[in-house]
């Protein structure tokens, strides 16, 4: 890997970047973010928002309709695929399966006219890096998708990225290896010291992995920060809604999400807090979630987790009137139209 003495080198900048691929609404909508060296990003969204397209624009596999991607400070939007210094790691199925792991991972510079020699030699000590030498000679067939996932990657490496680009990788794998697969890459990430961006619409991912969240919707960046911001606070009912742990409230003092663990369930007659109606309640083993009808808050039932002793402890009935109760400080207030930005231009 190139090791670079100025780390704001891996540093990757989108100004105003556009994608429109026909005239009516824009796929990434005018986005600006900057990505400091050697961080774990990931793009977050639901299906369609624009994160594929993103990071395409970003590979250079894509082309820009306006604005601009900039790397260590270089403006690399015309530049091609493979002189950016971006490289995409491609899902483990797309090795081709006739070549040997050696000759995945040579592939691209066999393609540029390195020698067999130099070749195989850069090959097999990325091999070596990522734990899979003795697996060298075979076929892809012949790898479990944990080691398929590694030869994807060092295949990837070869081209001595300084920003690695990932999407969705893990989503072909089943949830026991889809986990296992995530510290490898988290600890990959950290061990290379690159800058890697990760494309995924699992929330759960995202906190796992990044060092910044960046929420995507329709086209636009809705908020982007480390995983405990995002989470902890939304900056919009979106946001709120789609980390989930939330509850999105109606009050007369506006639009507030309070997390579905510090809301409590207090009896009918107490004081504090607003009406409701217990309709659902399930244990969950450490803890024990409530649902409740909260007419004056919410048009869909609240979720309040209880840990295990007082769920159990306290003997809840269904259909039964209650009251849920939040503290201030829990409150994180929305604006009252969450998409503004959008709705401007
Ligand atoms: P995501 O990866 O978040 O699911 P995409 O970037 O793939 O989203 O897509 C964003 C929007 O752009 C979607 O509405 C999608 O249908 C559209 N889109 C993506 N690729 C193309 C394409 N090659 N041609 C036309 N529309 C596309
Ligand atoms: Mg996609």
């Amino acid at each position: 890997m190139p090791s670079s003495a100025d780390p704001s080198a891996n540093t990757l900048e989108l100004v105003a970047l556009t994608k429109r691929y026909s005239d009516t609404v824009a796929a990434v909508d005018n986005i600006n973010l900057r990505i400091p060296a050697n961080h774990y990003c990931c793009l977050l969204g639901p299906s369609g928002c624009g994160k594929s397209s993103t990071l395409r624009m970003i590979a250079g596999h894509e082309t820009v309709t306006s604005g601009d991607v900039l790397l260590g400070g270089r403006n690399i939007t015309d530049a091609t695929a493979a002189e950016r210094g971006t490289a995409m790691m491609f899902q483990s199925y797309a090795l081709f399966p006739h070549l040997t792991t050696l000759d995945n991972v040579a592939f691209s510079l066999k393609m540029r006219g390195v020698s067999k020699a130099e070749r195989h030699q850069r090959a097999s000590a990325l091999l070596e890096r990522v734990a899979m030498t003795e697996y060298a000679q075979r076929k892809p067939s012949e790898l479990s998708g944990g080691q398929q996932q590694r030869v994807a990657l060092a295949r990837a490496l070869i081209m001595e990225p300084r920003v690695l680009l990932l999407d969705e990788p893990l989503s072909a794998l089943d949830p026991f290896l889809r986990i296992q697969m995530r510290s490898e890459l988290r600890r990959w990430q950290k061990e290379l010291g690159l800058t890697f961006i990760h494309v995924t619409h699992s929330q759960e991912e995202a906190m796992a992995l990044a060092d910044t969240i960046v929420v995507m919707s329709r086209g636009r960046i809705e908020q982007s920060g480390s995983p405990g911001e995002v989470f902890n606070k939304p900056v919009s009912e979106f946001v709120a809604r789609f980390m989930g742990g939330h509850n999105v409230l109606d009050t007369p003092g506006g639009r507030i999400a309070v997390r579905s663990d510090r809301m409590q369930v207090v009896a009918h007659d107490d004081e504090a807090g607003l009406p409701a109606t217990l309709v659902d309640m399930e244990y969950q083993g450490s803890y024990g979630l409530l649902s409740l009808d909260v007419p004056q808050a919410s048009k869909t039932p609240l979720s309040v987790m209880l840990p295990e002793a007082s769920y159990v402890g306290r003997r809840f009935t269904l259909g039964q009137p209650y009251r849920v109760a939040w503290s201030e400080q829990d409150v994180h207030r929305l604006p009252l139209v969450s998409r503004i930005a959008n709705i401007e231009t």
